[in-house]
């Protein structure tokens, strides 16, 4: 059987822990404690093989802690998440992907630029565009989610495992 670790990574609040659990568990958390780091395990099947993922929630991005640096190096794919409200979070997003790009060593890697909450409207400042032109210059993948109405988001996970997967 197959094993993949993913390493979900953003700012505080952009929803890495509603994605993560919606992914896994189905549900949408509406408050979740935003200190906790925690690892999650589900099956998906693609192309009739079975694969089983183990999903790092990453919290507090400000410094890599030790763990967070073992758990990139094995990481296979990168959700780097920002929020559609928070232009500093897609900002913030700049710094995370070098860390990751120096602790891989390795600038060729599967990365799925997450924007979520894309149910936001009211106060949505960042659009669809500012995305694709980021992971256009990345050269990764790109999609807009909603934790609140699971929109995209087996999507985002399915994407990176078949970046995996491809290589
Ligand atoms: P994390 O710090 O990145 O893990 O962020 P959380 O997953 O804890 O989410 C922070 C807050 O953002 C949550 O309390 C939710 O209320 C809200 N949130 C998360 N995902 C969404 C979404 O897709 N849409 C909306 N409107 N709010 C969301
Ligand atoms: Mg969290």
């Amino acid at each position: 059987m197959r094993e993949y670790k993913i390493v979900v990574l953003g700012s505080g609040g952009v929803g890495k822990s509603c994605l993560t659990v919606q992914f896994v568990q189905g549900i949408y958390v509406e408050t979740y404690d935003p200190t906790i780091e925690d690892s999650y395990r589900k099956q998906i099947e693609i192309d009739d093989k079975v694969i089983d993922l183990e999903i790092l929630d990453t919290a507090g991005v400000q410094q890599f802690t030790a763990m967070r640096e073992l758990y990139i190096k094995s990481g296979k794919g990168f959700l780097l998440v920002y929020s559609v409200d928070d232009p500093n979070s897609l900002k913030e997003l700049e710094r995370i992907r070098e860390q990751v790009l120096r602790i891989k060593d390795n600038s060729n890697m599967p990365i799925v630029l997450v924007g979520n909450k894309s149910d936001l409207v009211e106060t949505r400042k960042l659009t669809p565009q500012d995305g694709i032109e980021k992971a256009a210059n990345w050269n990764c993948s790109f999609y807009e989610t909603s934790a609140l109405n699971k929109s995209n988001v087996d999507n985002v996970f399915v994407n990176v495992v078949e970046q995996i997967i491809r290589r």
